[in-house]
């Protein structure tokens, strides 16, 4: 049989191409030195898929910063503002993704949004009505001459149409049906370049089929691929759909003139089911995602046979082809790279490169294989703690729920802390200087002692009160220097936890994180936080947030186990959690944050499921990370992005008492929801996008502000940043700082 991969990860198995990028931002290395690293990245990719003996390697999935965004510059849907600020093409594109602010202008990015249902994020497009799609780049073919020249004969991947106008932002008036024919024209001509320069194969990414279609979105899909296949200049069309399966697009699908269909069996429940029960077109390839594009655990061999004995009676063994269930860039690079994870645990994983073998194997499986593979499905060593079992099945009905209720705490808690009107705070982290990695890194290569460790973390948490101090802000934090990433960290002080020393993961643009992963059951032997909160709290009389993260983010951003639920695993986490929260509330720490910047990460992409397969059990869980506080200690938790406008009563019913959250990059609309929804807790939406970094002026935020004052009840509103501050610099960090304060006491004289 044949294989195909969805997409190979891009940033380099040492991050090369992060730091390149990077290095480019701060003008510290040419473009063409970053386009030659660039271009090792390509090349490092489609040789270890052709080493593997893979059929169909995709190209054109690499980015310097986002596919989407990529798309959207090749049909030149690009904003007017970004245009008019003169750059070079890159940096135009640049500027898209992060925002610009020098000698030409000064604009904000583009919106960012979570990738469906992963912790990857994408740049949203936007459709101004005077934008005239055309196909102005020549990115696809010129990567498809590069795989060419390697001697591969590649597919070409790109967004597909009807995602691509699913996931456009319209400022003016017109909407996707004024524009699918001109965006149909171009997808044309595109197939029409790729052919002239050789190509054969074109995979058209729809991931948007697998939502809840309505027969608008159906009608659509339709009108615009009759239209694409309709002379399809001799190549072959894939349609890709990943993280789920089809069901309101089967038929349609089937029915059309495509020549392959890339199908989801991993996250697609009904996959199998759909193609049992409605057939497969002779004439079409299946390519049948079973390896896991997402997880990291191997491939449990006996259970893909059984699957593709099902598929071996309706689909011709020529067309059926093993595939990866999405693209592999939600997975590490390598294995290889793990020089400290036991053998005994290593056996069974399986990162990108891994993968590409299991799809080679799974292609010809033999009996060995078959066997060799079921041992590691017998069973793992080290996974399960009887007490953590224990515990989450004595959980009682009243553990979920904290007393007294809302308006009491309130009450309470204005009284004890006396903050002022739109108190000011920033949500954690502080800049991660190179000293403070430097430290982490010396301390875990055991170059220098715990004591010297702590020492130098004592002393950034110092500067970093004296600093808050100085800018005048109402609520303090600690900086989080002893973080490397909010989620590992707790992993590494979680038992049932194994980490990696290069697991990267890309994140959005060049931030990467490395997931830990979720071996065995998760308990807290001893507390995390508190030593550092306690410290910072004792430097100073305002109040310090201790900070936490919460279950449900430390398990959308760990690498989850397939044995058990995954509200199991949930449970476990927050039990941990809770724990941690009782400790810092026992030491003195009267506010305490408990990230939740996932919460959506896994919610169901189907609206049908989103409370019974997920909130349902998420918001509980959160609930009992903090039940047990007393009154007056004041709950916060965070959220990156304000994309919850559908699930506000859920996020109320977390019972936080402030929730903090992005919304400089969005419109507000998300206030109005709060509004009309009568949402209890305090809020504070971010006003400055952390993400760039560009500084707000004074005025900006002030203004920021009144926008916002017109949607909210003064009396719960916070003043404070998008998001943690650790990818920032120091400088625009100060100086956004000082000019949030300054807006916040324009604000409060403003009565
Ligand atoms: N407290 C974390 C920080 O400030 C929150 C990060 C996040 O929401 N992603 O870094
Ligand atoms: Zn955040």
């Amino acid at each position: 049989m044949k294989t195909s991969v969805a997409g190979f990860p891009r940033i380099g198995r040492n991050r090369e191409l992060k730091f390149a990028s990077e290095k480019y931002f701060r003008g510290e290395i040419t473009e063409k030195e970053l386009q030659e690293t660039a271009k090792a990245q390509r090349e490092f990719g489609f040789k270890a898929q052709k080493d593997a003996g893979i059929s169909l390697i995709p190209v054109n999935d690499f980015s310097f910063y986002d596919n989407v965004l990529d798309t959207a510059f090749l049909f030149n849907v690009v904003p007017a503002r970004y245009k008019e600020l003169g750059l070079s093409p890159l940096d135009t594109y640049f500027a898209a993704a992060r925002g610009y602010q020098g000698e030409k202008g000064n604009v904000k990015a583009l919106a960012m949004k979570k990738w469906f249902n992963t912790n990857y994020h994408y740049i949203v497009p936007e459709f101004e009505d005077e934008t005239v799609i055309s196909l102005s780049g020549t990115k696809p073919v010129d990567e498809l001459s590069e795989a060419k020249a390697l001697g591969i004969d590649a597919k070409v991947q790109i967004t597909g149409p009807f995602t691509f106008l699913k996931l456009l932002r319209f400022t003016g008036s017109k909407r996707a049906a004024d524009i699918r024919e001109a965006l149909s024209n171009e997808y044309i001509k595109l197939i029409s370049e790729i052919s002239a320069a050789g190509g054969t194969f074109l995979q058209l990414d729809e991931p948007w089929l697998v939502k809840d279609l309505s027969n608008e979105d159906i009608e659509l899909f339709k009108s615009i691929y009759h239209k694409i296949l309709s002379d399809k200049k001799g190549l072959k069309i894939l349609l890709q759909t990943y993280f789920g399966d089809i069901r309101d697009a089967f038929n349609t699908v089937t029915s059309l003139n495509l020549d392959a269909i890339g199908l989801d069996f991993v996250e697609g429940r009904k996959t199998l089911e759909l193609i049992k029960t409605n057939g497969f077109p002779e004439d079409k390839i299946l390519v049948a995602g079973i390896v896991n594009g997402k997880n990291i655990w191997k491939n449990d061999y006996s259970k893909s046979k059984a699957v593709l004995d099902e598929l071996k009676t309706i689909v011709p063994e020529e067309n059926l082809y093993i595939g990866t269930s999405c693209s592999l860039l939600h997975v590490p690079y390598t294995l290889k790279s793990e020089t400290k994870l036991k053998e005994e645990y290593k056996a069974h994983f399986a990162f990108a490169e891994e993968k590409l073998k299991e799809l080679k194997d799974l292609s010809s499986l033999s009996d060995e294989i078959v066997s060799a593979n079921k041992e590691l499905f017998a069973g793992r060593p080290d996974v399960f703690d009887a007490e953590v079992q224990g515990r989450v099945s004595s959980i009682k009905e009243e553990d979920y729920t904290r007393l007294p209720v809302f308006e009491e705490r309130m009450a309470i808690q204005n009284d004890i802390l006396k903050l002022p009107p739109f108190p000011t705070t920033t949500i954690g982290s502080f800049p991660q200087t190179d000293d403070v990695r430097k430290n982490r890194r010396a301390f875990k290569n055991g170059e220098i002692s715990e004591a010297q460790y702590v020492e130098f973390n004592k002393g950034k948490i110092k500067e970093c009160i004296e600093l808050q101090e100085k800018l005048g802000l109402d609520v303090l934090v600690h900086g989080e220097y002893e973080r490397n990433d909010m989620v590992e960290y707790f992993g590494e002080h979680l038992s049932g936890y194994l980490f990696t020393e290069k697991a990267w993961v890309l994140s959005y643009g060049t931030r990467c994180v490395k997931p830990p992963i979720i071996w065995g059951d998760v308990s807290r032997k001893t507390p995390i936080t508190v030593e550092w909160s306690k410290y910072a709290q004792s430097l100073t009389d305002k109040p310090v947030k201790g900070m936490l993260t919460g279950p449900v983010t430390i398990l959308n951003w760990s690498f989850p186990r397939e044995d058990i639920s995954i509200k199991e695993s949930i449970l476990q986490i927050a039990l941990a959690i809770r724990d941690e929260v009782l400790d810092l509330e026992a030491n003195g720490i009267g506010i305490i944050q408990i990230d939740e910047a996932a919460l959506r990460e896994k919610l169901p992409l189907r609206k049908s499921d989103w409370y019974s397969e997920y909130l349902d059990f998420a918001i509980p869980a959160f609930r009992l990370v903090h039940s047990g506080v007393k009154p007056r200690t004041q709950i916060h938790t965070h959220m990156c992005y304000s994309e919850f406008t559908d699930i506000i009563p859920a996020i109320d019913s977390m019972d936080a008492d402030v929730i903090t959250f992005e919304a400089s990059r969005s419109d507000l609309t998300i206030l109005d929801s709060l509004k009309e929804n009568n949402f209890k807790t305090q809020v504070g939406p971010g006003v400055y996008d952390i993400h760039s970094p560009r500084v707000p002026s004074t005025e900006e935020l002030v203004g920021q502000l009144t926008k916002i004052r017109t949607k909210t009840e003064d009396k719960k509103l916070w003043v404070n940043p998008d998001c943690g501050l650790k990818t920032r610099g120091t400088e625009e960090t100060v100086k956004s700082l000082a000019n949030l304060v300054e807006a916040a006491k324009i604000i409060r004289q403003q009565g």
